[in-house]
């Protein structure tokens, strides 16, 4: 393996958003099983780093929060964990499976709205262990509004630019949001109308959009290429391509490589 030296720290390339592990429904990709050796090998060939990995939707994230612990676990430092719950179904438990999550080296909380979206009970538990949130409004971009402004503590990070399904409206609110709100944060990952992206970057500045591939269902290579095509300059592409996430992750990211890394330096 070729020799790093520490200052190469600070350009890791960094995946935001990945799924890893198997659900239990059956009934879409999604659900089923997010499988990672192709993922892995196309991640290292784009030039990633680090990823960011969640569960794949199921009827308890309890286990796929430990399913997405043990992956990290194997993965070194090419991983960073985070946790799931589904806010309404949890309702009540929400504060025991994060301090489990946190236990188990998670670092951060993935909410899907098409499960629910996230209650006083989540926004609370993840304000006090200081993570971020990262919020699959699934279109229903509005919530922002409320959720930004009663949480500014709490760093969103709203996959898709608000929408997986090509919803040009939900892009326009959430560039604004990004705009409006300090701890408002995009990912680019499956947007198709490019120029959403560059406007995001135009409206809000490089440190409010993060590059994501939403592997392993969708090519990392293919979504960093966006990223490239935007055209920006090192500085800003280095924010969106690892520099925000290493700080909406806060310190511990900071040292990172760890693990592995380390051993090569
Ligand atoms: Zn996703």
């Amino acid at each position: 393996m070729a020799r790093r030296s520490p200052w190469c720290i600070d350009a890791v390339i960094v995946d935001c958003h990945c799924h890893a592990g198997t659900g239990d429904q059956l009934t879409a990709p999604w659900n089923t099983r997010a499988p990672l050796a192709k993922y892995l090998r196309r991640a290292r060939a784009a030039g990633i780093g680090q990823t960011i990995f969640f569960p794949a939707f199921q009827s308890d994230y309890t286990d796929g929060n430990r399913q997405v612990a043990r992956i990290v676990r194997q993965l070194g430092s090419r991983a960073v964990g985070f946790a799931m719950v589904h806010a309404g179904r949890d309702t009540g438990r929400i504060d025991d499976m994060l301090n489990e999550a946190v236990r188990l080296g998670l670092r951060g909380l993935k909410v899907h709205g098409h499960d629910h979206m996230p209650t006083r009970e989540v926004c609370n538990t993840v304000a006090r262990l200081g993570w971020p949130m990262l919020l699959d409004v699934a279109g229903d971009a509005h919530v922002i509004d409320m959720l930004a402004s009663e949480y500014p503590r709490v760093n969103f990070i709203i996959p898709h630019l608000g929408s997986f399904a090509d919803d040009w409206r939900a892009h326009e609110r959430v560039v604004e949001q990004l705009a409006r709100y300090p701890n408002v944060h995009a990912d680019t990952s499956g947007v198709r109308r490019f120029d959403y992206i560059v406007r995001a970057i135009e409206r809000a500045g490089p440190r409010k959009v993060l590059f994501g591939s939403d592997g392993p269902w969708l090519h990392p290579g293919v979504e960093i290429a966006k990223i490239r095509l935007l055209g920006l300059g090192s500085q800003a592409e280095g924010l969106v391509l690892g520099g925000n996430a290493r700080r909406l992750l806060g310190p511990v990211a900071a040292q990172a490589p760890r693990g592995e890394a380390r051993l090569q330096a």
